[in-house]
């Protein structure tokens, strides 16, 4: 399943906030890690609205902060505890949130990574077959 393509932007003021309601404090240099865009880590037709995590709690590791928007790009956050369900190819934990809709993040696939893969596997076709070649 292909990744949703909604991205927006984050304002900072309203994140700030949230972030403080939800630990008291955060440091200069915590906020480097703040988000100036959001991009929707939902598989696409999702029916809820888009969401993108924003922020790790230092207080409460099972949960994390997330944005919510709708498609006119009004913007809430949200704390939600980790889906953590497990499966696909390499038994990965969900890095999306409990009861997400659509897809586990391990079915999710962005399309700009998978064309970036392909691309590069289509450029070095000659590499590749150099390097897996049967040695004589
Ligand atoms: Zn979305
Ligand atoms: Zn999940």
């Amino acid at each position: 399943m292909r990744q949703c393509m909604a991205t927006a932007e984050v304002p900072s003021g309203p994140l700030l906030l949230a972030i403080l309601a939800g630990q008291g404090r955060v440091s200069d240099g915590e906020l480097v890690d703040v988000p100036e865009t959001a991009r929707c880590e939902l598989g696409l037709w999702h029916g809820d609205e888009h969401a993108a995590f924003v922020w790790d709690w230092e207080h409460k590791p099972t949960d994390a902060l997330w944005a919510r928007w709708t498609p006119d790009g009004t913007m809430r956050f949200e704390s939600l505890t980790h889906c953590e369900a497990e499966g696909g190819a390499d038994g990965d934990a969900c890095t999306l949130y409990r009861d997400h809709s659509r897809d586990h993040s391990w079915n999710v696939v962005d399309p700009e990574m998978e064309s970036l893969r392909r691309r590069v596997l289509a450029e070095n076709a000659g590499l590749l077959a150099w390097l897996t070649r049967k040695r004589e």
